[in-house]
């Protein structure tokens, strides 16, 4: 049996996470969106062209997955999908609640839309819908079944908290009764929803608890043919830690016009472009690029900044480890 793989960054691939509106049918729990910081609006469809055109050439492999909020709310989503496909994005994954609004499966294709790809924070109906809401796990479900019964290749995201970890055991049957091809295990991050709630709980999970969960799991999943996906988290202190706002090619697009480098920037006003009007201009400083470059022995800074919860420290008060960028994947392919 081959082991896991950690995917390195790349600068030769470009990825847009184009969140093309906040607005969203559900409220779950541990909501990452912030309203506050990105606004309410919706992208005119003229307005996502041009800005999918402005990405679209910064690298002969570029991705796009649109978000929201929820994404199929957007009647024009379906346009959305086909422009970026005209204009030479190698991949476009649509990542949805699961309430697929204005018959996206009927208005696109698989040979259009490269993953439909589902949230579920739940392998039973009680939790997920403890963390998502009542109703959410059924319409998720039959979402799946909607989109693999039309041919659409498929993903479940599940973003692993102490509210659900106890699960992951039930996961490998459903996704495998279901017939998803990839799995994706998110960390939960203390931001938007979470955030606020601050120190009325904490969802973040122990390093101990994560590494006897999670590496097991995602080999069961594997093994079952589904690729998994599932981020490092944790590092030794002699593994190497990179930032991926230094050495990936990474944008986190909202629809006030903001572009981040760093997903756990998205709290605050420090994304270092943006939008005005359809032209994409560096902000000044201080920005998020320049907290990249710094050393810490902790690891992410952004980490030590708004989520110090999941690090832990020695009596002489060196880290016993380090935290590695939020980005840095493990992968084990399908049958692995
Ligand atoms: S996490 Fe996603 S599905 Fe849930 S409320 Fe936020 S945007 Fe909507
Ligand atoms: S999560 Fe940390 S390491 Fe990753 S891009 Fe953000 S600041 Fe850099």
């Amino acid at each position: 049996m081959k082991d896991k793989k950690t995917v390195s960054f790349s600068k030769n691939s470009t990825n847009i996470f184009f969140h093309i509106l906040t607005n969203c049918n559900l409220s779950c729990r541990y909501c990452y969106i912030n309203k506050k910081q990105h606004g309410k609006n919706t992208l005119p469809i003229e307005t996502i062209k041009t800005w999918l055109d402005a990405f679209a050439g910064k690298s002969e492999f570029a991705n796009v997955i649109f978000l929201g909020g929820e994404p199929t709310l957007h009647p024009d989503l379906f346009l959305a999908v086909k422009h970026a496909k005209k204009t030479g994005y190698k991949s476009v994954t649509i990542d949805t609640n699961g309430y697929l609004f204005n018959e996206i499966l009927l208005k696109t294709g698989p040979e259009e839309v490269d993953c439909m790809s589902f949230s579920l924070d739940g392998a039973t109906r009680r939790t997920n819908d403890l963390l998502r809401g009542k109703g959410s796990y059924d319409k998720c479900i039959l979402g799946i079944k909607d989109a693999v019964s039309k041919g659409f290749n498929t993903s479940l995201i599940y973003t692993v908290s102490s509210a659900n970890i106890d699960e992951l055991d039930k996961i490998e049957e459903l996704l495998s009764d279901l017939g998803v091809g990839r799995f994706f295990i998110q960390v939960i991050g203390i931001r938007g929803m979470t955030a606020k709630r601050g120190s009325q709980e904490n969802p973040q999970v122990s390093r101990l608890k994560w590494l006897d969960v999670i590496p097991a799991t995602a080999r069961k999943v594997a093994r079952r043919g589904i690729s998994v996906t599932y981020p490092k988290v944790f590092l030794n202190r002699d593994e190497r830690f990179e930032c991926a706002g230094l050495v990936a090619d990474n944008y986190f697009v909202f629809p006030n016009g903001r572009v981040y480098r760093c997903p756990l920037c998205e709290d605050y006003p420090v994304h270092s472009m943006e939008f005005e009007g359809n032209m994409l201009v560096k902000t000044g400083k201080i920005n998020e690029t320049d907290m990249f470059g710094l050393s810490i022995p902790e690891g992410c800074v952004m980490n030590r900044l708004i989520q110090p919860g999941n690090l832990s420290y020695k009596k002489d008060g060196t880290p016993e480890y380090k935290i590695a960028c939020c980005l840095l994947k493990e992968e084990i392919a399908a049958g692995e």
